[in-house]
């Protein structure tokens, strides 16, 4: 049996109303339908993620200046919700994304940032947030993945755990140790940003669904 509750969504302006209903829309006209062949047949929903960079919902709380939507997070949060309502994983991947363009987008250089978010915002680069690990989890600051620096490039060694899109990503927002400095705990973790084709870089056979 299906029961619905009534809610009264309160959005700041017409412009946060507008984005809530085109999210609405999109699930239920282009999510909805395809959600249970996809999940059945456990197929990665690449499509739907690039349609909804090109509708302005990839980005949604990032500067208009790299191609986000400069929304306050009650808007994007309400927009994702509407997504997850449709398709549980594909808002999971959503704000999982979202997620990942965040480090870059307050901590890059403008170069940086000129380079990546565009294609990050538009959907055409798809993120994962490289964060857990099999003993880390809730405890991040546990974490041993070990980035080295070698020249002017890090050397990255360790598993990662709970990746969503892990495999599918283009790119990884990943959490490593660079002190190991016990007295250093979380603020001896630095973030790099790994492109899905660097060399040693393999993800392991999803455990369960995609995500
Ligand atoms: C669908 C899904 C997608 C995910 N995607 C990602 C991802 O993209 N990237 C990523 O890095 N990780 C991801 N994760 C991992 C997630 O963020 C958590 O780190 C992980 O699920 C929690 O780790 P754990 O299972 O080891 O639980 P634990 O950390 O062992 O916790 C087990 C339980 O103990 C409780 N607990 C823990 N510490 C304390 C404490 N100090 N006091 C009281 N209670 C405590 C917790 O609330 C929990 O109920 C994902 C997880 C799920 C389920």
């Amino acid at each position: 049996m299906e029961s619905q509750m009534p809610a009264e969504r309160l959005l700041p302006d017409t412009e946060s109303e507008d984005l809530v209903a085109l999210a609405r829309e999109i699930a239920r006209e282009e999510l909805a339908p395809v959600a249970a062949e996809y999940e059945e047949a456990e197929r990665f929903p690449r499509d739907q993620f690039r349609l909804l960079g090109k509708s302005g919902l990839l980005g949604l709380p990032y500067s208009e200046r790299w191609g986000g939507g400069e929304v306050p997070y009650e808007t994007y949060l309400q927009a994702l919700e509407e997504i997850a309502a449709a398709w549980m994983s594909v808002g999971v991947g959503l704000s999982v994304h979202t997620m990942s363009c965040f480090a870059l987008a307050h901590y890059g250089t403008d170069e940086q940032r000129d380079r990546w978010l565009p294609a990050m915002l538009g959907g055409e680069l798809l993120g994962a947030y490289a964060l857990s690990e099999s003993h880390a989890g809730s405890d991040a600051a546990a974490l041993s993945t070990r980035a080295r620096l070698d020249g002017d490039r890090y050397v990255v060694n360790g598993t990662k755990a709970w990746i969503t899109a892990g495999g599918q990503a283009d790119f990884y927002t990943t959490m490593v140790r660079t002190s190991d400095d016990p007295a250093s705990g979380g603020k001896g973790v630095s973030c790099l940003l790994v492109d899905a084709s660097t060399p040693g870089l393999s993800a392991g056979a999803p455990n369960g669904r995609w995500g």
